[in-house]
């Protein structure tokens, strides 16, 4: 069994964590930088493992890791070496890995949950862009271009033993493929393929997500398929269009509902004006399994899914 099969096989929920970077400026990073989140990897760790613990306490039962923009390229263009590279993207997974044997190492955190994982979040081509084109699925790169693009950074996050990969915010099914072809050079290693999508039935690119789950339903590494960093009105209709081509764990985890803006990199608009956990319930009778936030939600959104969750 993968690891999410286990935590399913004992549990009906999975819950993941929230924003990282929204904990990372509220705690006073700035975070304007194209290295984003993975620049406090280099200036600050102590504070990517202080929201990593905040996420279990409010009920996580996985850490998605610091590494969504972390790559060679990026850290190399700002003068580090490739060894301090590599030693940068693999820290991301042993501060969560640390933070969360310390939380399990407690018998009082222990109550009625899942021993939580460590996913190493592989972000999209896009991201490492920051260009905003994560958003648009129109890179213009070849299937082999991308798997070169995602083979070193994921073989070495795979070497830091996380339990689990999250290839995030995956803007077009090329990606999602070459990710796949990928992760068959380790075969050891499951992850989850999550799309950003622009409406309820199509992924950012226009493809339909029920085809890119059929599509990667033949996948045996692939534990779970579904959408992130997407607006929560769109939500439910996805979850029925992935079932429909798929019966993998559905994972869902949607930005709070404020609409961001590529060029100007704000966000605008207010949030659905719902309590998260309430949303995200109906979420889970839709059908999702594997439920969290990812833009601008919060450990308290989380504990709102812990409270029905895990009671
Ligand atoms: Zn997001």
């Amino acid at each position: 069994m993968n690891p999410i099969e286990r935590i399913l096989a004992e549990y009906p929920l999975m819950i993941l964590d929230g924003a990282f970077s929204t904990e990372l400026e509220r705690r006073g990073c700035d975070l304007n930088d194209p290295l984003w989140s993975a620049k406090v990897l280099m200036e600050n760790p102590d504070m990517i493992g202080a929201v990593h613990e905040d996420y279990f306490k409010a009920g996580a039962d996985c850490a998605i890791t610091a590494s969504y923009q972390a790559t060679f390229e990026g850290f190399m263009r700002r003068g580090l070496t490739k060894q301090e590279a590599k030693e940068l993207i693999q820290l991301s997974v042993s501060i969560a890995t640390k933070v969360r044997d310390n939380f399990w190492a407690d018998p009082v955190n222990r109550k009625n949950r899942p021993r939580p994982l460590v996913a190493a979040s592989v972000g999209p081509y896009g991201a490492f862009v920051a260009d905003g084109s994560e958003y648009r699925g129109n890179y213009g790169l070849t299937r082999e271009e991308l798997e070169d693009f995602h083979r070193e950074r994921m073989a070495t996050l795979v070497e830091a033993k996380p339990d689990i990969l999250a290839c995030e915010t995956i803007p077009c099914f090329i990606e999602a493929e070459a990710i796949v072809n990928v992760l068959e050079e380790h075969p050891e290693m499951t992850s989850w393929i999550s799309f950003s999508a622009k409406d309820g039935t199509c992924i950012n690119s226009g493809e339909r997500i029920e085809d890119c789950a059929r599509l990667l339903d033949g996948f045996p590494q692939v534990a779970a398929i579904g959408i992130n960093c997407t607006a929560p009105e769109f939500v439910e209709s996805l979850i029925l269009e992935i079932r429909k081509g798929s019966n993998k764990p559905i994972i869902v985890y949607p930005n709070s509902g404020e609409q961001y803006d590529a060029v100007t990199k704000t966000w605008h608009g207010s949030s659905t004006g719902m309590c998260y956990g309430d949303i995200a319930k109906h979420w889970f009778e839709k059908g999702a399994q594997l439920i969290g936030g990812c833009c601008r939600t919060t450990p308290d959104d989380i504990r709102q899914i812990a409270l029905w969750g895990r009671e």
